[in-house]
């Protein structure tokens, strides 16, 4: 509870900024350092949460040179101040720690792993476990840092590839070599990595945007085909949304010993250098073999996620139905809309319509999978409810502009959808995101000759959608509500089809 809610001692301050500062010991598997930490006071206090997790030590907390007293509590790190600390002044604290971390969760959190060839191989990926799996931060997704210095002092011969650009590297004279590198906007806590190992750099330019791209030296010209795939990427998504959200930090793509991760400005890539996702047709109608599915979902996560972010993992969807979704308008872009569709309705066998996607908020709990692919098919469906492609275009675009840098919440998303189209989604965003099953059109044949009864079942009341109903040579729109209503129609039950390709649905004839 005390990771997953946004409790007093997180909620009085906000955070400006990190300099994470750390050595790590490849043959120890350690590390040691400090975080500083600087952050304004929202409301008059003497107690702040940081989070660090076990088996991790506390070294020291200091406020200038003064040490600070703290209390331990699971993952949480209660740091006391000798006096109030004032709203509005902004105050910085060192923290120092060391340890051997843990690995943990998917993708072990943080690794200690030697390459094929043997050589060190260091790697983090702890969305799910919170970043203070390694570092000490205030391990929430409410509040993010406004810019970020990381320095990482390894064996000389090894590269730390980490977010944002490379400030420059120092030998400091003891077998060590520290590398810097700064992020120049807010970042999300997760996304903050390591990247070390002996790896191979080559880079390009997409017009004033650096690429640069890392990987082991054994796998460099595969990766040099693969990895040309980025440019195209992020001209999709540029066409859509607008401009790379992390132009001053470059974008960077970066072979690790897991499928892959979307990390700010710097997104981990071990996708086998094939194109669908672990060489399979991940959604088995053979477009996903036309490219790489890790480089055009994690990177999608640079819009959504890192630049439009979820404030509370129960509404994850945020990141993971949109990001599913842009890998749709990838396809769009490159092979037109009917790929697209099909793409994203061979999504459908994958869900399960058992949980609810927005969970429970303030407890850390990630949402169930079907976020990812029924969360894609509302957001097709809402489009084929606008039924006017440019006009869902320009929403999509100007909703990205509107909350890009921003954490938000599934219900800013749904008051803006509903302020710029003019109309009531609400109950179709809660149907979708807050109950689990969809919508089911009822329809009901052969009451009186010629004519057509038809509602909405659906947990929302107030449910009501417009539908594409007929002959796909000769559809027509409907607009059912929970209340049966009587269309006149000359086909049979058998000819009477449902658009269930452009709206996620179900429908039971009878
Ligand atoms: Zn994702």
């Amino acid at each position: 509870m005390l990771r997953g809610a946004y409790g007093p001692y997180r909620a009085n301050n906000d955070l400006l900024y990190y300099h994470l500062d750390i050595r790590v010991d490849p043959d120890q598997k350690s590390l040691s350092g400090r975080n500083t930490i600087r952050f304004r006071m929202l409301r008059d206090g003497n107690r702040i949460q940081i989070d660090l997790q076990d088996p991790l030590n506390v070294d020291k907390i200091l406020l200038g040179t003064t040490p600070l007293k703290y209390e331990r509590d699971s993952g949480a790190v209660f740091v006391n101040f000798p006096e109030t600390l004032r709203a509005g002044h902004t105050y910085s604290i060192d923290f120092y720690y060391s340890g051997h971390p843990q690995e943990t969760g998917r993708f072990g959190g943080i690794t200690f792993k030697k390459d094929p060839a043997g050589r060190d191989w260091i790697n983090t990926a702890c969305e799910g476990i919170g970043a203070s799996i390694w570092w000490p931060n205030k391990d929430q997704w409410r509040d993010e840092v406004e810019d970020m210095d990381i320095s990482v002092a390894i064996p000389n011969g090894l590269t730390d590839v980490s977010n944002g650009h490379f400030v420059g590297k120092t030998d400091l004279g003891d077998g060590y070599t520290r590398w810097d590198w700064h992020v120049s906007y807010p970042i999300n806590n997760y996304d903050v990595s390591l990247n070390i190992g002996n790896y191979a750099h080559f880079s390009d330019k997409l017009g004033d945007l650096s690429l640069d791209f890392y990987a082991l030296p054994e796998d460099l010209d595969k990766a040099k085909t693969q990895f040309a795939q980025a440019r195209g990427m992020i001209e999709a998504y540029q066409h859509y949304f607008g401009p790379y959200p992390w132009a001053k930090d470059g974008y960077k793509l970066i072979e690790a010993p897991y499928s892959g991760m979307e990390h700010q400005s710097a997104v981990t890539y071990g996708n086998l250098f094939e194109n669908g996702y672990l060489g399979r047709d991940w959604t088995g109608v053979g477009i996903s073999p036309r490219f790489d599915f890790i480089i055009i979902h994690e990177s999608g996560h640079e819009w959504f996620g890192n630049s439009v972010t979820a404030a509370d993992p129960s509404d994850m969807w945020i990141h993971e139905g949109w990001t599913t979704y842009l890998e749709s308008l990838y396809v769009e872009y490159r092979w037109g809309k009917s790929d697209a569709i099909r793409y994203l309705n061979g999504y459908k066998p994958k869900i399960f319509n058992k949980r609810p996607i927005v969970g429970e908020r303030g407890v850390n709990a990630e949402p169930p999978e079907d976020q990812y692919f029924k969360g894609a098919l509302m957001l097709n469906t809402l489009r084929s409810v606008l039924n006017d492609d440019a006009r869902w275009f320009a929403l999509i675009h100007d909703l990205y502009q509107h909350f890009k840098y921003q954490n938000i919440l599934t219900e800013d998303i749904v008051a803006y959808c509903n302020q710029r189209t003019g109309m009531n989604l609400t109950p179709i965003f809660n149907q979708y995101l807050r109950h689990a099953e969809i919508p089911r059109l009822e329809l009901l044949f052969g009451e009186a000759p010629g004519s057509v009864m038809y509602k909405w079942r659906a947990d929302e009341d107030d449910f009501a959608m417009p539908i594409r109903v007929g002959t796909p040579d000769h559809w027509q729109i409907i607009h059912p509500t929970t209340h049966w209503q009587t269309m006149q129609s000359s086909l049979s039950k058998d000819d009477f089809q449902v658009d269930t390709d452009h709206y996620y649905i179900d429908v039971n004839k009878q």
